[in-house]
């Protein structure tokens, strides 16, 4: 499966999957999942911590980012600040 099917897969499964009760951890707001395919036009980078990840639409984001990573298969970033027991 390629990225771009991957990521369509991700986007489907998100609205009708609950995540995985296995998943364990945190964000660590890398954003690396955010620029999977295509960097998103609603990411942006605190002038403070050049490294951590904001969400222009964070109470809006969609449930493919809600959810991510719902699944181990469907976590294809790492490091990740999650994991799956
Ligand atoms: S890859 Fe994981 S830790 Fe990084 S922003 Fe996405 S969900 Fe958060
Ligand atoms: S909408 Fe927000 S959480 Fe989703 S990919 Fe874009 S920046 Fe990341």
């Amino acid at each position: 499966m390629n990225h771009l099917s991957e990521k369509v897969k991700r986007a489907a499964t998100s609205l009708i999957l609950p995540v995985d009760e296995k998943r364990t951890g945190e964000c660590k707001f890398c954003g690396h999942c955010c620029m999977f395919v295509y960097i998103c036009p609603f990411l942006k980078f605190d002038n403070n911590n050049p490294k951590r990840a904001l969400c222009m639409i964070h109470s809006i984001r969609p449930p493919m980012c809600r959810k991510y990573p719902r699944t181990r298969k469907e976590q294809i970033h790492k490091p990740c600040g999650y994991d799956f027991i």
